[in-house]
């Protein structure tokens, strides 16, 4: 990390604050970065904008510090990082520490796929717990980098091409009926939440009347909630417009252009894929109404370099995290705060999702080894 300066004052040292430089330095340059768009969406005079994948600063720079303090891979004086300061940090976001290697976890629930031919089984699920939010009154907005229209989307350069996720938000569970939610590439989650508020309030630093948005993002994303709001340059508005964080277990995201290489190296033209499906062994590509399925062995060069950089196989800081473990039936969804096990209850209670019987000594052991067995 880089050096701060510091200036002794008559009242104290004034210690400079760490500016976009800094996370050029620290973060972007040493390929750390998860593609966020934290650093873009809290900008107050829109100076990032990521080309190429890579957030760089194209506009005016007042050195006010946020982008720094927002990035969930940078450190600071006040924050040793997620992992150094585990305990701390678990304890302010869920009020308790972790027990298993998977995190903190208040209630497991195993719970039926939907026959969803768009959706992974984890991505129905998940697709159902926020359009019933979104029914409930729970939150007002979806924020998510993904796919399709009707949803509405903000970004400050737009995909080029149907395969680069789109930050997008949804206000109507309708809206989500028919969107992809799970990435294939990064997505800039952020720029949803900040979406929601230029959209929806009327303004970014402006708006009055407060939205609640809920996350939906890679494991790495949602990290970037909590440096939001518990950094030394808080940033109360768009943190705290944040009042769910959902994510999924363990999958890579690819880089939009590694992906285009790697898969012209076997033969087929990104530009003209009509559809794509995860599978557990693989992507299948539809092209030509013919389907190619490539495995994530052949697609390891196109991971994005900054997603192996945290590691968090079940989405360590989300309210709720979903996704499939080996030998189990279902979808297991951990619930980390009080607010996620309220929403699966009552998703379970209406009868939106279908519980399935378990044993939790199966799952958890299932859980521990998406980690090695830890
Ligand atoms: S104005 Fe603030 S948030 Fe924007 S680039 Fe500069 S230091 Fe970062
Ligand atoms: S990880 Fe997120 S906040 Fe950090 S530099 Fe990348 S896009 Fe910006």
């Amino acid at each position: 990390m880089s050096e701060l300066k510091t200036w002794p004052m008559r009242y104290g040292p004034i210690v400079q604050r760490k500016i976009y430089a800094n996370l050029f330095v620290d973060i972007i340059r040493q390929n750390k970065c998860v593609l966020c768009a934290a650093c873009v969406a809290v900008c107050p005079t829109n100076a990032i904008v990521v080309l190429n994948e890579t957030p760089r600063l194209t506009g005016v720079c007042i050195k006010c510090g946020y982008c720094y303090y927002a990035c969930p891979s940078t450190t600071d004086e006040s924050f040793k990082g997620f992992s150094e300061e585990l305990e701390r940090v678990e304890e302010r976001i869920f009020g308790m520490k972790r027990r298993e290697v998977f995190g903190v976890y208040r209630k497991i629930f195993v719970v039926e796929a939907f026959d969803d031919k768009l959706a992974t089984p984890e991505e129905s699920v998940i697709r159902r717990i926020m359009m019933f939010g979104l029914e409930r009154n729970y939150f007002d907005v979806v924020g998510f980098p993904g796919y399709g229209e009707p949803v509405t989307k903000y970004m400050l350069m737009p995909p080029r091409g149907r395969w680069e996720a789109a930050a997008s938000i949804a206000t109507k569970p309708s809206e989500l009926e028919s969107v992809r939610l799970k990435p294939l590439t990064p997505g800039l989650t952020y720029n949803s939440v900040r979406g929601a508020l230029e959209e929806l309030v009327g303004g970014f630093f402006h708006g009055v009347d407060p939205i609640r948005v809920a996350v939906f993002g890679p494991p790495q994303h949602i990290r970037s909630v909590w440096r939001m709001r518990f950094s030394w340059a808080e940033h109360r508005k768009l943190s705290k417009t944040i009042v769910f964080a959902a994510s999924y277990f363990d999958r890579p995201f690819y880089s939009y252009k590694d992906l285009r290489s790697v898969l012209a190296g076997i033969g087929v033209n990104i530009d003209v894929v009509e559809d794509w499906f995860f599978h557990d062994d693989g992507i299948e590509f539809i092209t030509g109404g013919k389907s190619i399925k490539v495995s994530y062995e052949d697609l390891e060069g196109a991971v994005y370099k900054g997603f192996k950089t945290i590691y968090d196989p079940t989405g360590e800081f989300a309210d709720i995290s979903v996704g499939r473990v080996p030998g189990v039936e279902g979808v297991v969804i951990i619930a980390r705060s009080e607010e996620g096990v309220k929403l699966v209850e009552e998703a379970i209670e209406k009868g939106v999702l279908k519980a399935v019987e378990f044993e939790l000594d199966v799952v958890l052991d299932g859980l521990r080894g998406l980690y090695g067995g830890g």
